[in-house]
């Protein structure tokens, strides 16, 4: 399939000219006071999109569910006395339609909503040709198909403006974050999807209040921008209390962050990075071509366990490999993930190949050095 055109979002005609977008406010809309009060302190600031949900998707039943709709008249009076454009997240086509009937400028889907085809096709058929726009959150799951598919939908559906939230994923292990950032997916979508713009949702990755690192890495990446969950008075928030920060502490963040040039225009500088591509380029193909040779000799060991009638998978044979490279891995400074990850993939390819000799009658090439068919 051809690759999508985006606009970028300073084509969007909504009066953003640089780096970084911003979407701030709470959580959910709590009260029409709450709502206007937060407001008011980030207009103060130059936030010029307030955000709020109304809909809450909880984990458990009985929790604050949001307000429903009658918090979408206070956000159309946060529009009328500030001027900035109001969002809210959607889940289901009666969302889209009273967002819409309101003048919800823009439209978040959520995490859970992505990853549900069925809600995203009803959603993108609701907001069909509607001057909305509308971001699409990574699905829970760290599955970027579902991702693509979801933002898919709603280009089909004849919407010019649309963006990404990277919110982090689900993992069952416990870990640092309260959904693992996963950056290698966010960069793949940037590479399926050159030109979608994309913003971090700092507030949902971390559970916390610190958001720095994660906020500054995504600048780092070249997102477009950041949503972050900003409360008058966090420690009571309705919900997400843990992670929403004060306006004042927003205020901190997005001044400290650092933004860097995508690219200089330096001629030292470029071509300084280039002789180190160069470089790179070469490693990456002296990688692959070890690889192979790899696998050779892999199949080479398959045809001989054949023979001798032994089972592919030794598992103290790979734990002795696996305990050697860590430590040959930690004296060239490599870090034990990148090892384990790196590792176990190889193994698994080799088992694979050793799998494709065992079961296909393959012989063994004439010399060691040559290639053996692949094609069997
Ligand atoms: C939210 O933005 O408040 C929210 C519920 O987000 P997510 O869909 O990322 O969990
Ligand atoms: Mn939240």
């Amino acid at each position: 399939m051809e690759t999508i055109q985006f606009l970028p979002i300073t084509d969007w005609g909504i009066g953003i000219k640089e780096r970084p977008f911003l979407i701030s406010g709470p959580c959910s809309a709590e009260s029409e006071e709450q709502v206007i009060n937060i407001a008011h302190q980030l207009k103060d600031q130059g936030v010029k999109v307030f955000r709020a949900g109304i809909w809450k998707p909880r984990t458990h039943p009985n929790g604050f569910e949001g307000v429903g709709e009658k918090g979408l008249a206070w956000l159309r009076k946060v529009k009328q006395e500030t001027g900035m454009l109001i969002a809210t997240e959607v889940a289901n086509q009666r969302h889209a339609y009273e967002a819409l009937k309101h003048g919800v400028d823009i439209l978040w889907i959520g995490a859970r909503t992505t990853a549900n085809p069925f809600a995203m096709q009803e959603i993108a058929n609701t907001i069909a040709g509607a001057d909305v726009i509308v971001f699409v959150k990574n699905p829970v799951n760290p599955d970027l198909e579902l991702w693509i598919g979801a933002v898919e939908r709603i280009h089909q559906a004849g919407i010019s403006r649309i963006g990404a939230i990277h919110r982090g994923f689900s993992t069952y292990e416990k870990s640092a974050y309260r959904n693992d950032p996963l950056w290698q997916l966010p960069i793949e979508l940037k590479r399926r999807l050159p030109t979608l713009p994309i913003l971090v949702d700092p507030s949902h990755i971390c559970g916390h209040r610190d958001l720095k690192r994660v906020s500054q890495k995504a600048m780092d990446l070249n997102y477009d921008g950041l949503i972050i969950e900003v409360h008058h008075d966090p420690d009571n928030a309705l919900s997400d209390a843990k992670q929403q920060i004060t306006p004042f502490a927003l205020a901190e963040l997005i001044h400290g962050l650092k933004l860097r040039k995508v690219n200089a225009d330096d001629e030292q500088f470029i071509h300084t990075l280039e002789t180190l591509r160069q470089k790179i380029d070469k490693y990456d193909e002296e990688l692959l071509d070890l690889l192979e040779q790899r696998m050779e000799v892999s199949k080479t060991i398959g045809l001989y366990k054949k023979q001798n009638n032994v089972t592919i998978l030794q598992p103290s044979r790979w734990d002795e490999i696996i305990t050697k490279i860590r430590q040959k891995g930690a004296e060239r400074n490599l870090s034990t993930d990148l090892i384990d990850r790196m590792f176990t993939a190889i193994h698994q390819e080799s088992i694979n190949k050793q799998m494709a000799v065992m079961n296909n009658g393959v012989t063994l090439p004439s010399t060691n050095q040559g290639k053996s068919d692949d094609n069997h």
